[in-house]
């Protein structure tokens, strides 16, 4: 099948004594193979939810409740934690995490820790399993020497750059990377961002990337994804949300950085506050914030409207389309 990833009105919502969390509340979208998918928003957007959401990962007092993922052609919201480890997690998707460096054992060697995950999960020997160990780093940009080292004798590029020579490990279809070079400096930024590019290309890998850095989605996805208050304000092929932003929640947000830089949590001048999920405002989620809200804005909830081609907005005003 073209798409590898379908998500269909995804519902995960987090059941606290203090009332339920709609943290994801209703999202569908598709990945294709080797399609690169940025997904933005604030703190509490959803982002993280939805992404551990597809690898099965939700924590609790987490859960999906309703809707459905399909992983090339897998129901995985309809498998038992053993069959998801067994068919999915590593193999289909993995993930590099917000933070990964603390992912690494600090008293082992990365060759090992890599070399770990091969033996587990394809029952490799050693000597077959130091090879790979060496392609995989190679395949990164590192150097096979990198593997007799242990983590703290790495920079930060340098370990991040194991995570996803760990994460690539079994081959899966899907990376989903969190924040992954939140931590680092620009330069070494943009160069993981560069690796993660020609992973893509090389290897056909889809990518899911999570960030509050608009400028990361622009530089490496050609399909972007707007979320807010856990659902999508808008999605569709970059060039066309980034030129021509029909959501106001994407438009307040492009105004707010100019050519793209910072991260979103830092816009504290989209006055007013992302919403209280237990307990979100009727109709329009965004119509507290929304300087073009009008009457039914906050009564009615908008569905996604199309207004180009692939290109979706989930607000009233793009009812007859896009500008
Ligand atoms: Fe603003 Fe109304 Fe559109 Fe929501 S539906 S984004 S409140 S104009
Ligand atoms: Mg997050």
């Amino acid at each position: 099948a073209q798409e590898l990833l379908v998500v269909e009105d995804l519902k995960t919502y987090f059941y606290t004594l203090r009332g339920i969390v709609k943290a994801v509340d209703g999202v569908s979208f598709t990945l294709r193979r080797g399609e690169v998918l940025g997904i933005a928003g604030e703190s509490g957007s959803g982002k993280s939810t939805l992404a551990w959401s597809i690898l099965g990962l939700v924590p609790p007092p987490g859960r999906i409740v309703g809707g459905r993922i399909m992983i090339d052609g897998m129901d995985v919201t309809s498998m038992s934690e053993a069959e998801l480890r067994r068919k999915v997690r590593w193999k289909k998707v993995s993930m590099v995490f917000q933070g990964a460096m603390n992912v690494l054992t600090p008293v082992y060697t990365v060759g090992r820790q890599i070399e770990e995950v091969l033996q587990i999960h394809r029952g490799v020997g050693r000597h077959e399993a130091r090879q790979r160990v060496y392609e995989l780093l190679e395949s990164v940009g590192l150097h096979r020497s990198i593997a007799d080292r242990y983590p703290h004798e790495l920079s930060g590029g340098q370990k991040q750059r194991v995570v996803i020579a760990m994460a690539l490990a079994l081959e899966p279809d899907i990376v989903i990377a969190d924040e992954p070079t939140t931590a680092l400096d620009v330069v070494v930024q943009a160069q993981i961002l560069n690796l993660l590019k020609k992973l893509a290309w090389e290897k056909n890998l889809s990518i899911i990337l999570i960030t509050h850095d608009l400028s990361v989605i622009a530089e490496l996805a050609e399909t972007v994804m707007i979320m807010y208050g856990g659902k999508i304000a808008e999605y569709g092929p970059s060039d066309a949300v980034f030129t021509k932003p029909q959501h106001p929640y994407t438009q307040a947000l492009l105004k707010a950085i100019p050519k793209l830089r910072g991260p979103i949590d830092r816009l504290a001048y989209i006055p007013g506050s992302p919403p209280d999920l237990r307990n979100p405002p009727p109709g329009c989620r965004f119509h507290p914030r929304c300087p073009k809200a009008f009457d039914r804005c906050s009564r009615e909830e908008p569905p996604l409207f199309r207004v180009g081609d692939g290109h979706l907005s989930a607000c009233w005003l793009n009812e007859g389309g896009g500008e």
